[in-house]
């Protein structure tokens, strides 16, 4: 038997996973989505990051970013030191890609913040 929480939504019930001859039991969980997030946890669990990377600009140090879809929970460290060696070098505006398909995930990095853009940069000049 495995207690864990479900993180889908606020509710967060504990949910209980008993396996019986190959097949997950999940109990605990107030609907359908706690059973589909316990075996996914058991089978394949997958993760979103949410980061910073580095720019050239000193007004702007760091920049928010994020992975365009879930990977691998395995994968989060290696996926993590590529986002770290990104030096972001140009104007770039919230959901441009940083890096394309990184390590083959399929997901991309991805801004999510206007600091850079040409725009913010026009609008704050305009308010001087
Ligand atoms: S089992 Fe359903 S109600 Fe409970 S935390 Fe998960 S998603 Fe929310």
């Amino acid at each position: 038997m495995r207690e864990m929480t479900c993180i889908t939504c606020p509710n967060g019930c504990t949910l209980q996973i008993e396996e019986v001859e190959g097949i997950l039991h999940v109990t605990g969980n107030k609907c359908k989505r706690g059973e589909a997030f316990a075996i996914a946890e058991l089978t394949h669990p997958m993760r979103t990051i949410c980061s910073t990377v580095r720019t050239i600009y000193p007004e702007v140090p760091v920049l928010p970013v994020r992975v365009s879809g879930e990977i691998p929970k395995e994968r989060i460290f290696d996926v993590m030191k590529e986002i770290n060696h990104i030096l972001v070098d140009r104007h770039v505006r919230r959901g441009d890609v940083l890096l394309e398909n990184v390590l083959g995930s399929g997901v991309d990095i991805i801004v999510t913040s206007n600091r850079l853009s040409r725009e913010e940069n026009e609008n704050e000049c305009e308010t001087v």
